[in-house]
């Protein structure tokens, strides 16, 4: 496989910015649909008194996890919800009483093996923090007879611009993300752990160097800074030589990922219990005053997290949850938080330099290669997207769409602003349906 790849700016410009804490807000809303899976169902009702960390909805689908109320205080209503990604969900809203006790029922979990390990897991509402929300027991859940892992792979590239909760994970609760590892290695019996991290987060190099010293099998690699490093396909490639191919699992190829966050969560819920109810989360943008990565009760609306960095939100164009790269427009700037959100980016409209296209300013393919040349999965996006205007779906499985990461690298690139990436999405959709 070759790996390609886009330089960008980084724009890492809250590297430096020790973690915040949001103010408890008055109201949060916490959508039933947190992780890849099944919507929960709601587990209380109006009046309910709940706890920081009791659990307010599950489900008995395969691919979800519960969730959990991030406040204390009451119930003031269960209503449907519209989600970024445009579907309906139900959401549980709590009023918090400014008090925040945790749940007394809360304690450290009995964790001895990997059966106890994946249901306290599961318990947790923990699901991967990179982004995609993939539910973690399930993840670690393999079965030993048929797959052997033999590499646990730590995500820490975070190569997408202006993100730095992973940097600031690494560097604040270094010690945590340690424990998860190892925490992991041991109840799975994986034999070595590689944590990949860019190369431009030098403080957090040295601090996971100095963590992991004390392991001779959890070894810290230093990636180029190259977009989309941290896609899991080219990350494992890129640190073991291994070929994930299409269809495939990563355990096939005898490697789990996990975001680096992930381990961090679990490092410090094995000694707690306190399950997944913040997030850390970069706010930055031309229209943020206060650039900064601030942890955020999850339910917590969009706007009050800009309103903390001194956002100048009347004048946002667009508002991003994630990274200018792979993250999603929202229309509406109350949204609640997800447990999957780790950024919050304000953009006033562009102002068009001299001969310079914006993304409105799109043209015919003018059959440049450069899609091609950078997609890092060997795709060819200007065919796809062809193939996709036509609505032809024989030709789009030939073409291997089911490949595409969604990194947006060939959109980036594209002189005639073509909305690639997007088609490609469009073009799953179809095939899926
Ligand atoms: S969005 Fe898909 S087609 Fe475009 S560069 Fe990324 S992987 Fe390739
Ligand atoms: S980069 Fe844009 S203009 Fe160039 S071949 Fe691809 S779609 Fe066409």
């Amino acid at each position: 496989m070759k790996i390609n790849g886009v330089k960008l700016r980084h724009n890492k410009n809250t590297a430096g910015c020790e973690t915040l804490e949001l103010p408890v807000p008055e109201k949060v809303v916490i959508s039933m649909g947190q992780s890849m899976g099944k919507a929960c169902g709601p587990l209380v009702k109006k009046g309910d008194h709940v706890y920081v960390g009791t659990k307010i909805g599950d489900s008995d689908h395969i691919m979800s996890c519960p969730v959990h109320s991030s406040v204390s205080g009451t119930v003031t209503g269960i209503t449907e919800r519209l989600r970024a990604n445009g579907s309906v969900c139900k959401a549980v809203e709590i009023e918090s009483d400014g008090r925040q006790e945790l749940d007394p029922e809360i304690k450290p979990p009995d964790i001895h093996d990997k059966k106890s390990l994946c249901e306290a897991l599961r318990e947790s509402g923990c699901c991967g923090l990179g982004g995609a929300g993939f539910p973690t027991h399930l993840k670690l859940n393999y079965n030993e007879e048929s797959t052997s892992v033999d590499t646990l792979i730590i995500n820490a590239a975070e190569c997408e611009p202006y993100i730095t909760g992973d940097d600031r994970e690494m560097i604040e609760n270094g010690d945590d993300v340690i424990d998860g590892i190892a925490l992991v290695m041991d109840m799975l019996h994986i034999e070595k752990a590689y944590i990949g991290i860019e190369d431009n987060k030098p403080q957090a190099i040295r601090n996971m160097m100095e963590k992991a010293a004390q392991y001779d099998n959890i070894n810290v690699r230093t990636l180029r800074s190259s977009y989309p490093q941290g896609a899991e396909k080219v990350l494992i490639y890129n640190l073991t030589g291994r070929t994930v191919a299409e269809g495939e699992l990563p355990s096939s190829q005898g490697v789990i990922v996990m975001n680096v966050s992930t381990v961090g969560f679990i490092g410090a819920y094995a000694k707690t219990g306190i399950p997944l109810i913040n997030r850390r989360v970069t706010v930055d943008g031309d229209v943020v005053s206060t650039p900064c990565n601030v942890k955020v009760p999850v339910g917590t609306a969009i706007s009050k997290i800009l309103k903390f960095a001194d956002a100048d939100i009347e004048n946002a164009q667009k508002i991003i949850c994630g990274g200018p790269m792979m993250g999603i427009c929202i229309y509406d700037r109350d949204l609640p938080l997800l447990k999957t959100n780790n950024c919050v980016l304000a953009f006033k409209k562009p102002e068009k330099k001299k001969n310079e296209l914006l993304e409105s300013d799109q043209t015919a393919c003018i059959r440049c290669g450069r899609c091609i040349k950078v997609c890092p999965m060997g795709l060819m996006p200007t065919y796809l997207e062809k193939a996709y205007d036509s609505g032809n779906k024989k030709r789009l499985e030939r073409l291997k769409v089911g490949l595409c990461i969604n990194c947006g690298s060939c959109s980036y690139v594209c002189p005639a602003k073509r909305p690639l990436a997007e088609k490609h999405q469009l073009a799953k959709e179809l095939l899926r349906r």
